[in-house]
């Protein structure tokens, strides 16, 4: 057992409840006062507060901002205001994942992120970020899955505080204009499987997610290394 105050990484149960009920509602409110000024000229100020709000809660709640650097500052006010959307999206894939999705502390506190073992994910096998949310994490103690989330998902967390409204506008582009140039492609070279096509064009090539692959030193993905896998 560690002595008290060993480190930073043993928060946990440790806390006590009005220090985390402090943080919760300091960050909350503050959050949601600059999601109410974000989204003012837009005339969206109630929805802004309510999004910010209850990230701040949850994140202050839960620790997850770092105070100690500036990186933390920045994570909380561009999820609070430039990054709003992927908030949104993370509120979402938070409550589908509260249930079942084995929160892990232990990634999360101080590190800008909240990151699930299981919870909510679009496909299966593959770790996913919304906001400032991470799902299907898997298992931590495996030096390869943990690697994805430091990486290849943290920056996702990052591209989408910092591309703001750009980043799904992006995904959604690549995802439709990938569909029509993967089944050109299928058509004019006969290649045998339009999936492994249409998902080599839509996803692997997004260049979000091609920048994403390199930083975890995965570029080129196994699924684009082998064409033809018998898996
Ligand atoms: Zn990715």
């Amino acid at each position: 057992m560690p002595p008290a105050g060993a480190g930073a990484s043993g928060r946990g149960a440790a806390v006590p409840v009005g220090t985390r009920l402090l943080e919760a509602v300091a960050v909350g409110a503050a959050s949601g006062a600059l999601g109410a000024a974000a989204l003012a000229p837009l005339r969206w100020s109630g929805a802004g507060a309510l999004v910010a709000g209850a990230n701040g809660v949850i994140s202050g709640w839960r620790g997850v901002y770092d105070w100690r650097r500036a990186t933390g500052w920045a994570g909380a006010a561009l999820d609070a205001t430039w990054g709003i959307l992927g908030t949104a999206a993370g509120l979402a894939v938070h409550a589908a994942s509260a249930r079942s999705g084995g929160y892990l502390p232990e990634l999360s506190e101080r590190r800008g992120r909240h990151v699930y073992r299981r919870g909510w994910a679009p496909r299966r096998g593959f770790a996913f970020a919304a906001g400032n949310v991470i799902t299907n994490a898997g298992d931590p103690a495996r030096p390869r899955r943990r690697a994805l989330v430091e990486r290849h998902e943290t920056l996702h967390v990052w591209q989408q505080r910092l591309f703001g409204p750009v980043f799904p506008a992006v995904y959604v582009l690549w995802a439709v204009g990938g569909a029509l140039t993967g089944t050109a492609v299928w058509l004019v070279r006969r290649e045998p499987d339009l999936y492994r096509v249409v998902e080599r064009h839509a996803y692997y090539h997004n260049p979000f997610e091609r920048w994403a692959y390199a930083a975890d030193g995965n570029w080129p993905p196994p699924a684009l290394r082998r064409p033809t896998p018998s898996g």
